[in-house]
């Protein structure tokens, strides 16, 4: 499959909009492949995932973005983490969690993300630290509204980011294997001085057009998302990136993290079982680390 996960950040209406969209098809499907999601958890965090990308972009100065979603029902907790270079990593508590399709016929993320009960989205953002000037994490949260992803996100731009905001998010599932085929997303904002007339033709245009996903298998790649998003108001690219789905950990960090345990702790992983096995929870990548590698991090080389 051609890789056409791709994000675009695009103005339109003498910049009063801002728009931007995402096809993270591909990315979307190794997450789940990676967590071994069951079909609805796969909807619910390729949805988390493309909504975490999208907000990202919007930041001028952002390092990271987390999105976690914890609500009483059965997936437990979903996280999503996308950086300012297109990268992003995530995890579900539960991936097994499923539920049969919703009185739509459609794949019932809300039943799995909130059950009988409630929820919340919260909201992390950081800046600065890779230039060094780290700064105090932006912290917000707010109550599940929908259970259903972009409504939520939506609803936390409005209330505490006093942005207007249309968002839609899709994952495609196909049925016979469970396998992502269509993911991605839009995100439609009002700018200041944004006109009534501008309002209208949105209203007009977003509730006119196919779902995400069904635009998404037409035609692979997000421009044809904002093309009908926005429709006869246009748009004008500012900024396009590939996206990928990329976490941080390596073998020299699982190193590091045993490095600095208890050395009697360090030991007895060398004894009972002959090596150190660690699995990063970003994205299920396992590290083993054998006799030799215990040996050498309980007797450092000596210092010259
Ligand atoms: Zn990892």
């Amino acid at each position: 499959m051609s890789n056409s996960d791709r994000l675009i950040h695009a103005t339109a209406a003498d910049a009063t909009v801002r728009a931007l969209a995402v096809d993270s098809t591909n990315l979307v499907a190794e997450a789940c492949r990676r967590h071994g999601t069951a079909p609805t958890t796969s909807a619910a965090f390729g949805r988390l995932l493309s909504g975490a990308l999208l907000i990202g972009r919007t930041y001028k100065d952002l390092d990271r973005l987390t999105l976690q979603v914890r609500g009483d029902g059965p997936v437990g907790a979903i996280v999503a983490e996308s950086t300012a270079h297109g990268t992003v990593r995530g995890y579900v508590r539960n991936p097994e969690a499923d539920a049969p399709p919703n009185r739509l016929g459609k794949l019932d993320v809300k039943s799995i993300v909130l059950g009988d009960g409630q929820g919340m989205l919260h909201v992390i953002r950081e800046a600065g630290y890779e230039i060094g000037l780290a700064r105090e994490p932006y912290y917000g949260s707010v109550p599940l509204v929908s259970g259903e992803i972009a409504e939520d996100i939506a609803h936390y731009l409005v209330t505490s980011e006093q942005i207007n905001s249309a968002i839609s998010l899709g994952v495609f599932i196909e049925p016979e294997e469970g396998r992502a085929i269509a993911a991605g997303g839009f995100l439609i904002q009002a700018m200041p001085g944004i006109t009534e007339e501008t309002i209208a033709a949105l209203e007009r245009s977003v509730s006119q057009m196919p779902h995400v996903t069904q635009v998404l298998r037409n035609s692979p790649g997000p421009e044809a998302l904002l093309q009908m998003a926005l429709g006869e108001l246009g748009f004008e690219v500012l900024e396009e990136m590939p996206v990928e789905f990329r976490c941080t950990c390596s073998f020299e960090r699982a190193v590091n993290i045993i490095s600095a345990l208890d050395r009697a702790e360090v030991e007895d992983m060398l004894e009972k079982d002959k090596g150190a096995e660690m699995t990063c929870h970003f994205c299920n990548e396992v590290y083993f680390l054998n006799e030799e590698v215990l040996e050498n991090i309980l007797a450092p080389p000596p210092v010259m």
